[in-house]
């Protein structure tokens, strides 16, 4: 294995490195120092090493010095002097310049944290994060001498721009990075040379209703033109991102139903995201009631505001929690009372096998999913019509787990029962989240 001198050599004999370059190839060798201490004591200790084994008759260390010469970007002049070794003047005057930064990235540091740190002290933030945008051909020539060199704990220009520039902000300024929920984030675009301001996404936490069918929770466009369904939760959440001013929505839901099914009782929970929000500061109640003037078929109930880790546990919670639903079942044959009974207890506790549903089969891999049945309750209506309670693990395909998808599923309801059964409604009544 190469020393790191050794690779250092061999890299600054090809390539001009600012400190800062060469300090980030191996960025993550030693603690407490920053890139640039890195890189200058890297090429300190190079130097010494090469002026000792030429003192001590190494015949080869005054020719690796001259290669080295226009490349290392540091004060050589006095020890050539000393050595009485002669380079052509304009070689070392002429150092050339870095061949990652061009020698611009300390002046980038110093230039946009001095910007942004301003702004920051003009208007009274609280709180800041720092975005860099590094133009593509300064992250190839980087990405070359790693590849080149297969440099293993280095770290890229945008990381080390973003950490430089946040510190030196906060020394200036004495105002806090805050990375979960900065006052605003200034994105320093390299492309264009510019400072771009965004608003931290608003994230908030609820529970929607659907109170009819047909309703999706996003929107789905049939050919990018016409709706296929005309109504959607994030049709609700678009038409109160103008109360904070944001210029775009996303939700985050955990889990989801199909759109003929509707969502009763305390709903599903979720978290919308505002994006870019010019407003911060809303009441939830506000936000709550025009949410809830958009359609008379969609309801929430927004309960707070939340961090983005929030959302991550949000969704994990969907394969653990557990669900009641409400179905209306048709049997092709008539069912004994007796039957039902036994159905409810048969069913209780039961662990279903369920191969990927034939309907989602082209959108899904085809496996086998082990999920619990926890209890079922049934309200005969008609000899061959019954509504459903049950109580299950979240993931678990309903419609499935009655009608049996041809054996897909098993046990199911039509199994048992010997007849085929069929889930002409379904709703979920209650979703249970482990947050
Ligand atoms: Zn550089």
């Amino acid at each position: 294995m190469r020393s790191l001198v050794d690779t250092t050599i061999d890299i600054l004999i090809k390539y001009p490195l600012c400190n800062r370059c060469l300090g980030r190839l191996h960025a993550n060798l030693g603690r407490g120092l920053d890139n640039a201490e890195r890189g200058k004591a890297l090429k300190t200790y190079i130097i010494m090493e090469l002026h000792r084994r030429i003192l001590e008759g190494d015949n080869s260390a005054p020719e690796i010095l001259r290669l080295l010469a226009p490349n290392i970007k540091f004060p050589l002049q006095s020890l050539l002097n000393a050595l009485k070794i002669s380079i052509d003047g304009e070689t070392l005057n002429e150092m050339k310049k870095c061949f990652i930064c061009n020698d611009t990235i300390d002046e980038i540091i110093d230039l946009y944290s001095k910007r942004i740190a301003q702004h920051i002290l003009e208007t009274a933030r609280k709180s800041f994060l720092i975005g860099v945008v590094v133009p593509n051909d300064i992250l190839e020539r980087e990405n070359s001498i790693v590849k080149e060199y297969r440099i293993k704990y280095w770290e890229s220009i945008k990381r080390e721009l973003k950490r430089e520039i946040g510190k030196r902000v906060q020394q200036i300024t004495n105002v806090n990075v805050d990375f979960d929920k900065p006052d605003t984030i200034y994105i320093v675009d390299l492309v264009h040379n510019l400072i771009k301001m965004e608003s931290p996404s608003l994230l908030i936490f609820g529970y929607y209703l659907k109170l009819g069918r047909n309703i999706s929770q996003n929107i789905w466009t049939k050919d990018h033109e016409s709706k296929k369904y005309p109504l959607s939760i994030e049709d609700a959440a678009k038409y109160a991102s103008s109360i904070v001013n944001a210029n775009d929505v996303a939700l985050h839901i955990a889990g989801r139903e199909d759109v003929d099914v509707r969502v009763l009782g305390s709903g599903r929970p979720l978290v919308i995201e505002f994006k870019n929000p010019l407003k911060r500061s809303i009441s939830l109640s506000e936000l709550e009631n025009t949410l809830n003037n958009f359609s008379r078929w969609i309801k929430f109930r927004i309960v707070m505001s939340v961090s983005r880790e929030f959302i991550s546990r949000l969704k994990q919670s969907a394969s653990t929690s557990f669900k009641i639903y409400r179905a209306i079942v048709l049997t092709e044959n008539p069912i004994d009372s007796n039957k039902i009974v036994e159905l409810e207890h048969y069913f209780k506790g039961l662990i279903i096998q369920q191969r990927t549903p034939l309907r989602i089969l082209r959108r899904k891999r085809d496996t086998v999913r082990r999920k619990k049945v926890f209890s079922v309750k049934i309200l005969q209506l008609a000899p061959n019509l019954f509504e459903a309670f049950i109580k299950c693990e979240g993931g678990l395909y309903v419609k499935e787990l009655i009608n049996g998808d041809n054996g897909r599923t098993s046990p199911s309801f039509s199994e048992f029962l010997g007849t085929q059964a069929k889930c002409l409604e379904l709703d979920v009544l209650y979703v249970h989240e482990y947050i």
